[in-house]
């Protein structure tokens, strides 16, 4: 759905995309991570075709960006870390506006306005004045806006970094829906726990470059970082702890009364299948929780090397 190559952009005499790549699959929840400062919000104007790029490729549904701004312009909702709406108006007249400057069809306009109104569940607030709006309604109308020429694709920059967990929690099951009724979704976040469970993809920018992309488990295997999980046991934690030091993709594995925790670095399945072992051969546990997911460790490992590297 989206094919970025060797995308270069240079703000203020600095090179802040340098050979940038990108491939997010139609239907994917792809979730762009970086450090504060990494590129992500530079990154997504440039694919919402608010910044031109130096250099590079740019294809959204198999359309060049160079080619055809505008049809990229129709696939695409972009919606940006800040909203700037015009104010003085209702909601319903705001996005009335927005749909009109992206050529949606007059007979149509107050249909997909309270189409999309009713999709983001704001309907009731449609003759309210937009100032009047909470955060996180603004947020909701933000989205909105995006959604109101029905792209195919939208580019979400950190949709989720102002709102309360309540507010996120809706954020995350309205995208999902989207998501579900066919719209490809890229998000940015620096909020890690916002992505582990809600993408199917991830890439991680570092300085302008993207750094690992795959699905969840790809990247977490290309960078041989480990999740860590913590098992309690009914009893016997030294032949538990025996039975996973032999067990594959099983490492650090540390002992603390019934209660180990280790890394593992296989699959779900293969650690679903581990766990139904140990139960088979009377290991029993009573819990198993994630300490830490691989994602995050990522994350942190990558910080590590720019502060070494800086
Ligand atoms: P954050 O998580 O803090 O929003 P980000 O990953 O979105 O960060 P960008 O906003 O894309 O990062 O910025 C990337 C780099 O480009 C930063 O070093 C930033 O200072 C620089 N930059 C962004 N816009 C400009 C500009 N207009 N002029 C000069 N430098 C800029």
């Amino acid at each position: 759905m989206l094919e970025v190559d060797s995308l270069e952009k240079e703000l203020g005499g600095r090179r802040v995309l340098r050979g940038f790549g990108m491939t997010v699959p139609r239907g994917a929840v792809y979730g762009l991570i970086g450090a504060n400062g990494a590129g992500k919000t530079t990154t997504l104007r440039v694919l919402a075709t608010l910044l031109k790029p130096d250099g590079g490729v740019v294809k959204v549904d198999g359309v060049d960006l160079r080619e055809a701004v505008r049809e990229v312009r129709r696939k695409i909702g972009y919606m940006p870390e800040t909203f700037g709406f015009p104010l003085g108006i209702t909601v319903r007249e705001c996005l009335g506006f927005y749909a009109r400057a992206f050529e949606v069809p007059t007979r149509n306009l107050n249909g997909v306005v309270d189409d999309v109104l009713e999709v983001v569940d704001l309907s009731d607030r449609r003759d309210d004045l937009v100032e009047s709006l909470s955060k996180g309604m603004r947020q909701k109308l933000a989205l909105a806006r995006a959604l109101v020429h029905d792209p195919q694709i939208l580019l979400l920059d950190e949709p989720a970094a102002s709102l309360d967990p309540r507010a996120r929690y809706e954020l995350r099951i309205l995208l999902l829906e989207l998501n579900r009724i066919g719209k490809t979704i890229v998000i940015s976040s620096h909020i890690l726990p916002d992505l582990t469970d809600f993408c199917t993809h991830v890439g991680f920018l570092h300085r302008g470059r993207m750094a690992a992309c795959g699905t969840l488990e790809e990247v977490g295997r290309h960078w041989r970082l480990l999740r860590r999980f913590r098992v309690r046991f009914m009893a016997e934690p030294a032949r538990a702890h025996l039975r996973l030091l032999q067990a594959p993709y099983v490492e650090r594995v540390e002992v603390g009364g019934l209660v180990l925790e280790f890394d593992y670095a296989g699959t779900e399945e293969e650690f679903s299948r581990l766990l139904v072992d140990l139960g088979r051969e009377g290991l029993l546990f009573n819990r198993v929780e994630e300490v830490s997911s691989g994602l995050d460790r990522l994350f942190f490992h990558m910080l590590e090397e720019e502060e070494a590297g800086a």
